[in-house]
C-alpha cells in the first residue's frame, strides 16, 4: 500500500547536490544583467527620452505615447539581445502571488512576420483576467480589467518572456491588486513626512519608505511532497505523528546549510543577482530543514515587487534541485512556522534614515519625533495592524503559542523606554524654562551613545525596534509584503498629519517650535503607553497583562479581518485616497472568501485522505492482527484468550479510533454544508472557522494515534522524520 511513499524514499537516498556553476565569481559581473536598469536605459534611450522616463520614476510624472513608443523599442532592442520572444504585463493580483500573460512580439506582416512592440502595448493591456479576485467590483460580463506599466519599478526577462511590472485596476478605476494602494499609500506617508521634515531641515525633497523583508521557507524533497497529497494540495501537512527528534536541540539553527540546500541557495541567488534583486543573507532557521533569505533593504515598491519575484523563483530554481519549497506559514505542526519579516523605515533623498538616532540634540529631536509618531500610529490602529496580516495559514502562528502573538504591541528596549520616561515626566505645561531645555536636550542627544551598546533584542515581539527601523514579524510567510506595508504607511501618514496640525495649532498659541514638538510628543507617549511591553509575547502572563491594558488578542483570521470595515478603517484608507469605501468592502470580502477556500480544501483533502488512505491501512492492520488471533485460537483451543489479549486491545483501539474517524469526518462534512449555503462570504468564513477548522485537531489526533499503531510498511504517506532529517 505504501509504495509511493517507498519510491519516493529510494529516490531521496539517490540524490546529490546540484552544484552549478555561476557565470562568474564576481557577482557584480552578472548582477542585474536580465534588468532593463538605468544603465541599460542610458544605453538604448536618447537624452530627452531617458529624462522623461526619469522624471516619471522621480515625481511620477506622466510619460507622452511618443516617448512610451521609443521606450518600448529600446526595451525590444535589448530584450532581442538577450533571445526574448515574447513580452508580458507582470502583475500582483489578491491571490497572493504574481500573474502574467504572455505575449509574442511577432506580428504577421505582409508575407512574412515582424517583430513589434509599441508604447500602446508598453502603456497598458486588457487582459481577460474575469476570475482574478475582484470582490464583486467587476461583473463578470464587463470582464474588463487593465493592467498598466508603471515605471518606477524596472521591468526584467524571465526565461524568454520581457517581464513589465504594472498595476491592475478595473475598468471603472478601483484596485484589483496590490501595487495601486500600495503606491498611494507610499506617497501619502511621504508628503505627511515631507511636512514633518520642515520641523528640521528643509533640505530635503524626497522621502521614501524602505522595505527590507526576510523571508522563511521549508524545504522538502520533491518526490516526498508529491507523495503527500495534502502538501500537494494545500502546503501544509494535515497530520503527521511528531518524530522523535524535533527542534529541541536546536541544532539546525544558523548550523552549517546541508549540500543539497546549498547547492539549491547558490544557484538561487545566482538567478536573484542576475535580476538585480540585492539578496545578501542566507541561513538555516529553528526547524529543521528551514532556511531564510534576506536583502538588503529597498525602496518599499521595489522591494514588494522584488519579494515576490524571490517566492517564484525560490520555486522555480527549487524544482531544478529535486526540491519542493514550502511557504506555508506552518508546514509542520510541533515545529516553528515561517514568517516574514517586514523592516521598516524611513528615508531621504538625502541619505538620512529617519529612524536612526542623530548625532546632535537637533537630530536626535527629529529621530525621537519620527520614532515615537510610529508607536502613535501602532496604538491608534493595532487593529487594523492585526487585520493586516490576517489569513488561514498565519492563524496557526498568531493564534497558538509561538512565533509574535495575535496582540500587538511593541518592543524598543530599555534605553529608549528610560527616555520616553523621561520625557513625560519632565515636559509640562507651557514653555520650558532654558535650562529644563538644555537638560532635554542633553539627555537625548546622549541617544547615539547608548544606542550603540543597545543590544536589546526581543524575538517574541510582534513589532520591535531593532536600532535604525522598526521589524514587523508577525507578517506570514507566504503573504505579499505590500498587504503589511500598505497598512503602515497609512497609518503613519495619519500619525503624522494629526501630529503636525497639533503642533501647528500650539506654533500658532505662541509657543515654541521645539516646545511644540516636545508637548505633543509627550500626548503620543502617554495615549499610546499600553502598546508598548518589553517581556516575553509568548508567556500567558502577557495575554492576561494585555487583556487588562484593554488590547485585543483576536486569535482568527474571520473576526480580525472584520476591523477593516471598521469606522477609523473607512476614515484613513479613505482619507489617503489608499481605497475608497466599495475597494475596501471588495477587498473585506475577497480575504473572507479566501479564508473560507482555504479551509474548505483542506477540509476536503482531510477527508478523502482519511477514507482513501488512513483507513484502509488501519483496516488492514486490524485484518492482520485477527489473523494472529485466529492463529492463536487454533494452537491453543479455549486457552488462547491469555495470549490473545494484547492483539485484541490493538484491535480493539483501532475500531475505536476508526470509529471516531468516520463520526468526526462526516460531522465536518455536514459543517461545510451547512456553511455554504449561509449568504455572506464573512459568515461562511466564520462558519468554517468555529465548526469545521476546529476539527482538524481533534481529527489529526486520532490520524496521529493510528501512525504509531499501523505498520510502518503500511503506513501510506512520508512520516515526520522522512520530509524533516532526510537530507
Ligand atoms: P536581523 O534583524 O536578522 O538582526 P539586520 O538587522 O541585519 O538583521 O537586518 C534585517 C533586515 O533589515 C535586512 O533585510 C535589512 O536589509 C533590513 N534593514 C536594514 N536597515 C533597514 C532600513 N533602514 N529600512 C528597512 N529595512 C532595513
Ligand atoms: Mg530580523
Amino acid at each position: 500500500m505504501a509504495t509511493l511513499r517507498f519510491a519516493a524514499l529510494d529516490k531521496v537516498l539517490d540524490r546529490q547536490p546540484q552544484w552549478k556553476t555561476p557565470p562568474s565569481s564576481k557577482i557584480s559581473d552578472f548582477y542585474g544583467v536580465n534588468v532593463f536598469d538605468l544603465e541599460k536605459m542610458k544605453e538604448y534611450l536618447s537624452g530627452n527620452i531617458l529624462e522623461s522616463v526619469l522624471a516619471s520614476i522621480e515625481k511620477g510624472a506622466r510619460i507622452d505615447r511618443f516617448a512610451a513608443d521609443h521606450v518600448a523599442a529600446a526595451m525590444k532592442a535589448w530584450a532581442m539581445t538577450k533571445g526574448v520572444t515574447h513580452y508580458s504585463h507582470w502583475f500582483q493580483p489578491l491571490t497572493g502571488r504574481t500573474a502574467e500573460k504572455h505575449d509574442s512580439f511577432m506580428q504577421p506582416s505582409g508575407n512574412g512576420a515582424m517583430e513589434r512592440f509599441g508604447g500602446g502595448q508598453l502603456v497598458q493591456q486588457e487582459p481577460d483576467a474575469s476570475s482574478f479576485p475582484n470582490g464583486g467590483i467587476r461583473n463578470t460580463f464587463e470582464a474588463r480589467g487593465y493592467t498598466a506599466w508603471d515605471p518606477s519599478s524596472p521591468a526584467f526577462i524571465i526565461g524568454k518572456t520581457l517581464c513589465i511590472p504594472t498595476i491592475f485596476v478595473s475598468y471603472t478605476g478601483e484596485a484589483l491588486d496590490y501595487k495601486t494602494p500600495l503606491m498611494k499609500a507610499s506617497a501619502a506617508v511621504e508628503k505627511a513626512s515631507m511636512d514633518i521634515m520642515k520641523y528640521f531641515d528643509k533640505s530635503v525633497s524626497k522621502v521614501v519608505t524602505t522595505l527590507g523583508w526576510e523571508q522563511e521557507y521549508f524545504l522538502v524533497d520533491s518526490a516526498l511532497f508529491k507523495a503527500r497529497p495534502d502538501l500537494v494540495m494545500t502546503g501544509r501537512t494535515l497530520f503527521g505523528h511528531s518524530s522523535s527528534k524535533g527542534q529541541q536541540l536546536d541544532d539546525h539553527y544558523f548550523g552549517s546549510i546541508p549540500e543539497r540546500a546549498m547547492a539549491f541557495m547558490q544557484d538561487f541567488e545566482t538567478e536573484c543577482h542576475k535580476l538585480g534583486v540585492p539578496v545578501t543573507t542566507r541561513h538555516n532557521e529553528v526547524a529543521p530543514n528551514q532556511f531564510e533569505v534576506a536583502p538588503m533593504f529597498e525602496e518599499v515598491n521595489r522591494a514588494v515587487d522584488h519579494n515576490q519575484l524571490v517566492m517564484d523563483l525560490l520555486e522555480k530554481v527549487g524544482n531544478k534541485h529535486d526540491f519542493h519549497v514550502l511557504l506555508h506559514e506552518k508546514p509542520f505542526q510541533g515545529m516553528n512556522g515561517s514568517g516574514k519579516h517586514n523592516n521598516w523605515s524611513l528615508a531621504t533623498d538625502t541619505g538620512i534614515n529617519l529612524l536612526s538616532p542623530g548625532v546632535n540634540p537637533k537630530t536626535n529631536l527629529r529621530f525621537l519625533t519620527f520614532f515615537i509618531n510610529t508607536i502613535g500610529a501602532l496604538h491608534r490602529h493595532d487593529d487594523l495592524m492585526r487585520a493586516t496580516i490576517a489569513s488561514a495559514g498565519n492563524d496557526h502562528r498568531l493564534g497558538a503559542n509561538e512565533a509574535p502573538p495575535a496582540i500587538i504591541s511593541t518592543f524598543i528596549g530599555t534605553q529608549l523606554s528610560a527616555i520616553l520616561d523621561e520625557i513625560e515626566a519632565k515636559v509640562h505645561k507651557g514653555n520650558l524654562s532654558p535650562d529644563e531645555k538644555t537638560d532635554l536636550k542633553l539627555r537625548i542627544g546622549k541617544i547615539p551613545d547608548i544606542m550603540l551598546d543597545n543590544t536589546d533584542r526581543n524575538r517574541t515581539s510582534p513589532f520591535a525596534f531593532t536600532g535604525n527601523k522598526f521589524e514587523f514579524r508577525a507578517v506570514g510567510s507566504a503573504a505579499n509584503c505590500a498587504s503589511a506595508m500598505i497598512t503602515m504607511n497609512t497609518i503613519m501618514a495619519d500619525q503624522l498629519t494629526w501630529f503636525k496640525k497639533e503642533v501647528d495649532l500650539l506654533i500658532k498659541k505662541g509657543q515654541k517650535k521645539d516646545d511644540a514638538i516636545f508637548h505633543v510628543l509627550k500626548q503620543v507617549i502617554v495615549d499610546s503607553k499600553r502598546i508598548r511591553f518589553e517581556g516575553d509575547g509568548y508567556s500567558d502572563s502577557w495575554a492576561k497583562e494585555a487583556e487588562k491594558r484593554g488590547l485585543k488578542n483576536v486569535k482568527t483570521t474571520p473576526d480580525a479581518l472584520d476591523f477593516m470595515l471598521s469606522k477609523e478603517s473607512r476614515r484613513i484608507f479613505s482619507e489617503f485616497d489608499v481605497f475608497g469605501e466599495k475597494e475596501l468592502e471588495a477587498r473585506y470580502e475577497i480575504a473572507q472568501e479566501f479564508y473560507r477556500m482555504k479551509i474548505q480544501i483542506e477540509s476536503r483533502c482531510f477527508q478523502d485522505m482519511i477514507l482513501n488512505q488512513i483507513l484502509p491501512v488501519a483496516i488492514e492492520q486490524q485484518r492482520r492482527t485477527l489473523d494472529v488471533v485466529i492463529g492463536l485460537k487454533e494452537v491453543y483451543g479455549a486457552s488462547y484468550k491469555k495470549f490473545a489479549d494484547p492483539h485484541l486491545k490493538i484491535v480493539e483501539e483501532i475500531s475505536e479510533r476508526v470509529r471516531s474517524l468516520q463520526d468526526k469526518v462526516e460531522q465536518m462534512r455536514q459543517e461545510r454544508k451547512k456553511a455554504n449555503i449561509l449568504a455572506h462570504s464573512a459568515d461562511q468564513a466564520k462558519a468554517y472557522c468555529k465548526n469545521v477548522a476546529s476539527l482538524f485537531d481533534p481529527i489529526r489526533y486520532e490520524v496521529d494515534k493510528l501512525e504509531l499503531i499501523v505498520d510502518n510498511e503500511l503506513w501510506p504517506v512520508p512520516k515526520y522524520r522522512e520530509m524533516l532529517f532526510t537530507k
